[in-house]
């Protein structure tokens, strides 16, 4: 193999054989101590070639050439062969074990089974893998992604890498962080000037500060001096090599001297103990300040106060949080509250600090400040039983209180929505206890919500309905879908109140029920109407019926009538006669007027006489045997004139004035009817009686639809009277006494309504 060294214009050409052969090239070990200990911590093998006409061509200079022509591939593994064989043999001696460095270049590396190769060395060396250290330099980071699976793989197999002359080349900081290295060994160029040049300390200080945070180990190359010694030991780097300890020394030499190359750490640089102390300063500083960073990093914050002369006093603020609610925590340092809050703000705290300063443990306030709330949390710190300080942290709660916030409003909205509305609605859990009963319970049932809360929804319904509402929650409770229920509710006065119920199962995340939502209301009207309904469709028949009736009876009237005036010529008891006829006559009236009433004719208007009218619905009531004691007076003014108006409706309006005030009077009475002249635009029609009378609260109710005091009555009476007294352009007007009696008054206009007015 040729090799060509170029130096100057001077062509040099080798063959690494022959060199061999003439045993030219010579191998060094340069020892590495542990700077602590002063032990060997490794050893780097060098070689020189001792050219016969150049004189030593050194290692560097010599790897440099073998790389430009390719001899470092065998060069190196002769190295690295060799460097194996001695330190086992060192190991078969008796010293203590330690790696051996071999320097690699690039193109070493990157020569395919590289590691294959390594590995067999150590196989035929017998040498343990830890014990070979194989050196890198910066250039080879450069081709991170071609290098960096090989030393992995190095690693692999368990050989020791290291990053020489760090500082000399182009190390991308970001390889430190990635490459498997174990430790890094700063360039001789810096160690020289370390104790003269004040730039150089810096970037050594540095660089082992650095690595250690790094966890690598730092070694220093080229030591000359006992102050450069100092000066490492004293900032802590790990390993060093150089003249003041050893020149490279041939194997022979190494054995010999080896341990008095140990001794010299011990008796010229600084003692282990110091060592380890300074170790141990720096160790508690890395850890004071990771802990700075990370109480500074952390979201919360976190501060601390003594009492000093009656004051709070911060001792320590760190936290992002503080920036966050606008203060600089070191401006906080040394202050008290009153220096830097409000004074209301600072009072409300103090009372906070007092109370932990008593020794309350868990104290806990929020604070809102710059749009953020925060809950701080104070723990007194005792030394035997004085309170020495207080420790306070606060985390954010912005977003929780936010939370809350809508929450509140969410739920005072419902809260308006059910307090105000008379459905009943309530919360029921799953053991059927009623959790929330509405306030409406109170305005439909008379008894207020806390009566039913607590208690089961089966609490004051009617005994025959309680089954009927446990068969709605066990439907609920088994298909998780709403149930519906019709059943009554007892009222605090008024008997009972029929309610309609919609339960409706609420389901959490896991889909069980969480509770029923019951949603009930009140129906009393709706039955009453649906009652009333089947009733009048039941009277409705029977008017039919008597319209039938009074129909097939007019006939065999109309000839009785004509046969007994015929006998009345013939007959002498013209006397008895005339009474006969007389009663025919009004027989024949009531069904005259049950049939006018019972047809369903359209309204017309017309023009008509209202005394004749009214007496023809009197004679409906002219019944004695029918309402025993009532009497009926009726009182009418001269002239009257004729009024327009449906004649059948005018006469249910009478009817029903008239049958309210018999029925008004149980054990009989009079009842005093009058038609008068109001004015000249209008009539009035007055009935009077002498009955129970209606209260002031219920006369406000009058003419609405089923309020009735009557247990067969249907409110409808004086509705469908008011309406049609409307439509005709008048009005109804009720005063009355309880007790005393009821005057009803009714004013119709003479002339006819416009059709305006006319049409509802
Ligand atoms: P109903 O007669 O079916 O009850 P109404 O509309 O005719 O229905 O009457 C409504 C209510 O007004 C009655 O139930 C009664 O309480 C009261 N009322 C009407 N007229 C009188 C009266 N003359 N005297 C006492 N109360 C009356
Ligand atoms: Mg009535």
């Amino acid at each position: 193999m040729n090799m060509e060294y170029c130096e100057g214009k001077s062509h040099l050409t080798m063959n690494l054989n022959e060199i061999l052969a003439r045993k030219e090239l010579r191998l060094y070990f340069q020892p590495m101590l542990n700077l602590n200990s002063g032990k060997i911590n490794e050893v780097e093998a060098l070689f020189h070639w001792e050219h016969p006409e150049k004189g030593v061509i050194s290692s560097f200079e010599l790897f440099a050439l073998a790389e430009e022509t390719g001899a470092i591939i065998q060069i190196g593994e002769w190295l690295m062969r060799k460097a194996c064989e001695q330190n086992k043999l060192w190991q078969k001696m008796g010293l203590p074990s330690f790696p051996i460095a071999v320097c690699l270049s690039a193109c070493q590396l990157t020569q395919p089974n590289f590691v294959e190769r390594v590995q067999r060395i150590l196989e035929e060396t017998q040498l343990s893998p830890e014990y070979l250290e194989l050196e890198i330099t910066e250039s080879i980071m450069m081709d991170a992604h071609i290098v960096l699976p090989i030393l992995r793989e190095l690693k692999r197999i368990g050989v020791q890498i290291s990053l020489d002359d760090f500082g000399m080349g182009y190390c991308s900081l970001y390889y430190l962080k990635e490459f498997p290295i174990d430790k890094i060994k700063i360039s001789r160029s810096f160690v020289c000037n370390c104790t003269t040049d004040k730039k150089d300390a810096t970037l050594i200080k540095a660089i082992i500060a650095m690595a250690h945070q790094l966890s690598l180990e730092v070694a220093a190359k080229g030591i000359e001096s006992k102050d450069q010694l100092l000066f490492l030991q004293q900032h802590l780097c790990n390993i060093g090599e150089g003249a003041f300890f050893s020149d490279p020394l041939l194997p022979n030499e190494f054995y010999e001297s080896f341990y008095n190359i140990e001794r010299i750490i011990r008796e010229e640089g600084i003692s282990p103990v110091l060592c380890r102390q300074k170790q141990l300063e720096e160790e508690l500083e890395n850890a004071r300040q990771e802990l700075r960073d990370t109480v500074s990093l952390q979201q919360g914050m976190i501060f601390k106060f003594v009492k000093e002369n009656g004051k709070f006093i911060h001792t320590l603020c760190y936290g992002e949080l503080f920036y966050r609610i606008g203060i600089i925590p070191e401006k906080l340092i040394g202050k008290e509250l009153f220096d830097f809050f409000p004074k209301d703000v600072a009072e409300k705290k103090l009372q906070y600090y007092e109370r932990a300063w008593a020794g309350e443990e868990n104290v806990k306030y929020e604070g809102f400040q710059n749009g953020i709330w925060y809950l701080t949390s104070l723990r007194p710190v005792k030394q035997g039983e004085k309170i020495i300080e207080v420790i306070c942290s606060s985390i954010d709660i912005t977003e929780r209180k936010k939370m809350e916030e809508t929450l509140r409003e969410r739920e005072q909205k419902y809260r308006l929505i059910a307090e105000n509305m008379q459905d009943l609605i309530a919360v029921v859990n799953t053991n059927g206890i009623i959790l929330y009963a509405s306030p409406s319970y109170e305005t439909v049932l008379g008894f207020p919500p806390n009566v039913y809360e607590g208690n089961a929804p089966t609490l004051l319904v009617h005994p025959d309905d309680v089954s009927k509402i446990h068969s709605q929650y066990e439907h609920m409770a088994l298909t998780k879908s709403p149930g519906y229920v019709e059943f009554r509710y007892q009222h605090a006065q008024n008997g009972w109140v029929y309610v309609e119920s919609l339960g409706t199962p609420v389901l959490n995340g896991h889909g069980e029920v969480e509770h029923f939502v019951v949603v009930a209301r009140d129906i009393s009207k709706r039955k009453k109407v649906e009652e009333l309904m089947r009733k009048s469709e039941k009277l409705s028949v029977v008017g039919q019926l008597a319209a039938g009736v009074a129909h097939e009876i007019r006939n065999p009237l109309t000839s009785i009538k004509g046969f007994v005036q015929l006998l009345r010529q013939e007959v002498n008891h013209s006397f008895y006669m005339d009474i006969i006829i007389s009663e025919i006559n009004r027989l024949e009236s009531i069904v005259g007027e049950f049939l006018t009433l019972a047809k369903n004719q359209p309204p017309k208007r017309e023009r008509l006489d209202l005394r004749i009218l009214l007496q023809q619905v009197v004679s409906l009531f002219d019944t004695k045997s029918l309402y025993k004691n009532v009497e009926i007076i009726q009182e009418y003014d001269e002239g009257l004139p004729f009024i327009y108006c449906d004649g059948n409706q005018m006469k249910q309006v009478f009817m029903n004035i008239i049958k309210n005030a018999i029925e008004a009077m149980p054990n009989g009475g009079i009842i005093e009817i009058q038609i008068s002249c109001h004015n000249f635009h209008s009539v009035r029609l007055t009935f009077i009686d002498q009955g129970v009378g209606i209260s002031a609260e219920r006369i406000k109710h009058i003419g609405e639809p089923y309020f009735s005091t009557k247990e067969k009555g249907t409110g409808l009476g004086l509705m469908i009277s008011h309406k049609i007294v409307q439509e005709h352009g008048g009005t109804i007007h009720i005063e009355s006494q309880v007790n005393k009696g009821t005057k009803v008054e009714v004013m119709l206009p003479i002339k006819q309504p416009s059709p305006v007015e006319n049409s509802i």
